[in-house]
């Protein structure tokens, strides 16, 4: 088991890349995440482990590598499209609030954008009201991006 706390305090510490990824398996992860700049499912990425990096790994092991990464707010979950992003703000140290995320469909291009502080207030705000408190990291807006337009 994770200890979430654990890593969001080491996160605020130190860099999150260097406090929290310890197994070379996770690493490996993410890195072909921040490659690839695109959403992909957990049988995507087992091909470009093998593709990338000549390391074969079983599905069910990447999924509980991509959890983790999820808990330390490393990689966000597109459950629209059921697939992996890194996120987008990896550099800070400190895990943001709510991100919005625009997935095109098409090519499953991601791009993350953090929502200003009075978007995120008046979100608490309503969630509040209506008895709810907020896990997710972020909004998924199912988009089709320029490109794919065209
Ligand atoms: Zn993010
Ligand atoms: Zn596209």
């Amino acid at each position: 088991m994770v200890d979430i706390q654990a890593c969001l305090s080491q996160a605020e510490k130190t860099c999150r890349l260097q406090g929290l990824i310890r197994t070379t398996k996770r690493k490996l992860i993410l890195t072909a995440l921040l490659q690839v700049k695109k959403a992909v499912s957990a049988y995507e990425l087992v091909e470009l482990l093998e593709t990338q990096f000549k390391e074969s790994l079983a599905p069910m092991s990447i999924y509980r590598s991509l959890a983790f990464l999820e808990k330390c707010h490393l990689v966000h979950k597109l459950n629209i499209a059921n697939k992996f992003v890194a996120c987008a703000d990896i550099i800070n140290e400190a895990p943001h609030k709510t991100s919005q995320l625009f997935f095109c469909q098409l090519c499953q291009r991601v791009d993350e954008v953090k929502l200003d502080a009075t978007k995120t207030s008046d979100l608490d705000n309503k969630a509040k009201q209506f008895g709810y408190q907020i896990l997710s990291s972020h909004i998924e807006l199912n988009c089709i991006c320029n490109a794919c337009l065209r």
